[in-house]
């Protein structure tokens, strides 16, 4: 069967303007449900949500670029979700997972977190999301937290490291100058959930109810240390250097968050828990903003 020329992800770009005849493609799609193995192929995991987009009027999809290891070429996908095409200014937010390899359930619960804004796009109501599901492609194929050179991508940012994954997210992140930056990912050392957060004094207020609403899928880590850091009620004000985050010295700073599921939790779980925090986060930042503005 041939293929359209999209789904080969040399992504011309999939806009707002829906492709014809794609309706073919569902019947192949693989939908990520509780209980299957995480496919560990980048077109099979993003499939669901290409299919998405090819119907949707909120998002959009493209690639941050490619780039060749070996015999293996990989690319960065990226998706975009406006409510509409007013234009006005937006809450920029960017939303990253998958940065180690070997987390999934990051990615799987980004992928839900995009099929429930677009079902439902008024979750998504004055922002524009910028969505980064899969930053570490290699590794993502591996199955290892390191992408394929062999380094922690997550300790490289803003250190002149010259890997193709690197540079293309730091020169996105200046781009972009988000409002806020989510970084999803997953510790198989905690049996809860917890979050490191950084940036933007009001960050924390973002996180505690984030953390609260996962309740309801995950219990919260309330240890007193978690990952070798002191935390109180699962919240950390410290973390480790060279992450994913704002360029330094970037004025005003975003609020920045890492949100961490225990990864030994079953998967399905976690996905609903990075749902719920995520929609969580949109909810309070928009009450912070129109609070404001009513000032
Ligand atoms: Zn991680």
């Amino acid at each position: 069967m041939q293929l359209p020329s999209w789904f080969e992800f040399d992504l011309p770009h999939i806009g707002f303007e829906r492709p014809r005849n794609f309706e073919w493609l569902t019947a192949l799609a693989w939908i990520p449900c509780p209980g299957f193995p995480v496919p560990r192929s980048i077109k099979e995991i993003l499939l669901p949500l290409f299919i998405q987009v090819g119907a949707s009027d909120t998002l959009r999809a493209d690639s941050l670029g490619f780039w060749r290891a070996g015999e293996d070429r990989f690319w960065l996908p990226r998706f975009v979700f406006q409510r509409t095409q007013t234009v006005k200014s937006r809450i920029k937010v960017g939303i990253f997972a998958g940065i180690h390899g070997d987390e999934p359930s990051g990615i799987l619960g980004l992928i839900d977190f995009v099929r429930e804004l677009d079902a439902d796009p008024e979750t998504g109501k004055e922002f524009q999301l910028w969505i980064y599901p899969l930053c570490n492609p290699s590794g993502f194929i591996d199955n290892t937290r390191h992408c394929r050179c062999g380094l922690d991508l997550n300790r490289r940012f803003w250190r002149d490291c010259q890997e193709p994954e690197i540079r293309l997210l730091e020169a996105e992140i200046r781009l972009q100058a988000f409002n806020g930056i989510i970084s999803l990912h997953s510790d198989d050392t905690s049996d809860g959930m917890y979050g490191f957060v950084r940036g933007h004094t009001l960050t924390k207020h973002l996180m505690e109810p984030a953390l609260a609403a996962a309740e309801a899928a995950l219990p919260r880590n309330k240890r007193d240390l978690i990952d070798g850091f002191h935390a109180v009620e699962g919240i950390i004000h410290a973390g480790y250097g060279g992450i994913l985050s704002s360029p330094p010295g970037v004025w005003p700073e975003p609020f920045q968050m890492v949100i961490e599921t225990p990864q030994h939790a079953p998967t399905d779980l976690q996905r609903q828990a990075f749902v719920l925090a995520l929609k969580s986060i949109l909810r309070k930042y928009r009450e912070f903003i129109s609070y404001a503005a009513d000032i």
